[in-house]
């Protein structure tokens, strides 16, 4: 049994778990990357709104070069500079300044004469810039001069080799952090967290005499400034200073609508201090350091993000934990289901080896009982053949030779009778009958028997009639069979007693016998078929292990019952009882 155990848990129930904790294992995979492609997809929705951005400035980039292009079709560099801001101020309205100057650092426009205080303002703070008297510290977005195909490079959101250049360039060793946290970084991107923006340090003059034009931006006063340039003849350089509010008008007009977005999530566009200018829809109320992905849009606008958050940002973790514990549940209801079932099929197998045990020492003891009683038959007609032998002893061989086979008649009746209820094939003749007579010629004729082996025997017995619905000879059996066990489980002290009474409208034949008892913990088996609490040969007392058995199933079949009580002062009580018939019930209202 130990090794059918070990073979359970080697084959069953190891391989079962590993199978279990791998299921496990592949699930978390799977919810690892299902979480991966959904915040791929936001990313992607962030990469793509930061793009559009990036166009809107281009495009208005490419608007103020148009303009300035035609201005300077009209009359001659030297004037138009002088006059740029008078003729682009009302233009582009709204607090931006467009100013003119030299790459020598000489401010064509504006003057000090211009005295609107955009422009004063704009002198305060740039001055030093456009008058190259100063090294500052800028980003910068660009047309290349030397490129074949004068493509619009934007270096904010480049190629990270691209990054990784530019730290090389910049000399320094570590970027800026950037101004939220998402939670979901790309995977392939470690310096994530790290603003992807690396400033420049040096002078106006440097930045714009190699190349055609572009988009400036830097920090003043902490205040984003971002300066649309343009190369004129003459070195000339123009431009034009977009102050913070056409920044946000610019980013909420080319902001991404909300249509075709879940509604569980909001994107917004955050300024350099994690304040929300645009977002969709809106309304929505987040913490906005911790989006759920974020794009930064670049070098034009720095440390501006376009940033997602979702309604319910721990949906991941919530929806991965509870498909976790769903697994776990699913893979201990299986274990738990594997080893019921195997415990059930150990036990089955258990009591299927103990049935067949029981069966082999069946056997034996059968062949053992029919043996004894053949032989004594035997030996006996053999004595009774030899001439001269007298009466007396012909009468005691005759005796025995009778008592001999009526014992073989019973063990043989006990085993055809087990057969036939095993094989369902047991059939009683049932009908109304007062077992007094019955029980008083079973009494009668087993009573002389055992006195004569030494037994005292009383019968207390109850009024008759006894009447029951049965088969009076099955009945008449489980008497026999009582009777035969008190006989061989009695050793010294030799006393049968016999009652039958009345009780809950039930007859009930009681055994009592001074005999060997009943160990305590057998009280039920003794009843199964084949179980003997002794083995025949060791003991000595032959039997059947059917005895009790068919006892049972007789009475069960007769709605009735049979206990075993262990007697006071050594010996037991075998208890047999049967409901009496309704007619007796009418007559006999005092057994109530
Ligand atoms: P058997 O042929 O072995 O007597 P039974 O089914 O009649 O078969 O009895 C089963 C077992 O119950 C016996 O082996 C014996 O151990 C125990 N038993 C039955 N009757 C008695 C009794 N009167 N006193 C003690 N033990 C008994």
């Amino acid at each position: 049994m130990k090794r059918a155990a070990w073979i359970f848990v080697l084959a069953v129930f190891l391989p079962s778990l590993v199978l279990g904790l791998l299921a496990l294992r592949t699930a978390r995979e799977q919810s690892v990357i299902l979480e991966r492609q959904a915040s791929a997809l936001r990313q992607q929705e962030t990469d793509a709104a930061a793009q559009t951005i990036r166009e809107a400035l281009f495009a208005r980039q490419a608007e103020f070069i148009a303009s300035v292009q035609t201005f300077l079709k009209s009359r001659p560099p030297q004037v138009a500079s002088v006059e740029f801001y008078r003729n682009f101020s009302n233009m582009w309205g709204d607090g931006s300044v467009p100013f003119a100057t030299s790459l020598n650092g000489v401010i064509c426009s504006p003057r000090a004469t211009d005295a609107a205080p955009a422009a004063l303002e704009f002198l305060k703070q740039n001055s030093a810039l456009l008058g190259n008297s100063v090294e500052v510290e800028f980003f910068q977005t660009q047309k290349s001069a030397n490129s074949a195909e004068n493509q619009k490079v934007d270096n904010a959101y480049a190629a990270k080799a691209a990054y990784v250049q530019k730290m090389e360039v910049a000399g320094k060793t570590g970027a800026a952090k950037r101004n939220v946290l998402p939670q979901k970084l790309p995977a392939e991107d470690k310096n994530a967290s790290e603003s992807q923006l690396v400033p420049e340090i040096s002078n106006f003059r440097k930045v714009v005499q190699n190349a055609s034009d572009g988009i400036l931006a830097r920090f003043v006063e902490n205040k984003l400034e971002v300066i649309f340039w343009m190369r004129g003849p003459d070195n000339l350089v123009f431009g034009l200073m977009l102050p913070a509010s056409q920044l946000n008008t610019l980013v909420q007009n080319s902001m991404p609508s909300s249509q075709g977005r879940s509604n569980d999530a909001c994107m917004a566009v955050l300024n350099e201090n994690t304040v929300p200018v645009a977002q969709s829809p809106p309304g929505f109320k987040a913490n906005w350091k911790h989006p759920f992905v974020a794009t930064e849009i670049g070098d034009s606008l720095p440390h501006w993000e376009v940033a997602l958050y979702l309604a319910h940002p721990e949906q991941f973790e919530t929806s991965a934990r509870s498909f976790t514990f769903i697994l776990l549940a699913l893979i201990g209801i299986s274990l738990g289901a594997i080893c019921v079932g195997g415990y059930l099929v150990v036990s089955d197998a258990r009591r299927q080896m103990a049935l067949a045990e029981k069966k082999t020492n069946f056997v034996s003891n059968v062949s053992h009982e029919l043996k004894t009683p053949l032989t004594s038959i035997r030996m006996f007609s053999e004595l009774l053949q030899k001439p001269g032998i007298d009466e007396s002893r012909r009468i005691k061989y005759l005796r025995i030779i009778t008592l001999e086979s009526e014992r073989l008649t019973r063990l043989i009746n006990n085993v055809l009778d087990f057969a036939r209820m095993e094989g369902k094939r047991k059939s009683y003749q049932k009908h109304e009958v007062d077992l007094y007579p019955v029980i008083e010629r079973t009494w009668e004729s087993q009573s002389a028997h055992l006195q004569e082996s030494g037994f005292t025997t009383t019968w207390h017995a109850a009024e008759p009639p006894y009447s029951v619905i049965g088969d009076e000879d099955a009945l008449a059996q489980v008497l026999v069979n009582l009777l035969s066990n008190a006989e061989k489980y009695s050793t010294t002290e030799k006393s049968i007693e016999l009652h039958t009474y009345f009780t809950d409208m039930q007859l009930c034949i009681a055994v009592l016998d001074r005999g060997i008892g009943v160990a305590p913990g057998q009280e039920t088996k003794i009843f199964e078929a084949f179980y003997r609490s002794d083995d025949s040969l060791s003991s000595g007392v032959q039997g059947s292990g059917l005895g009790l058995t068919l006892a049972r199933r007789i009475a069960e079949d007769h709605e009735g019952s049979i206990r075993l009580e262990a007697r006071q002062g050594g010996g037991s009580t075998f208890t047999f009882c049967i409901p009496i018939s309704k007619k007796s019930i009418h007559e006999k209202d005092s057994y109530r």
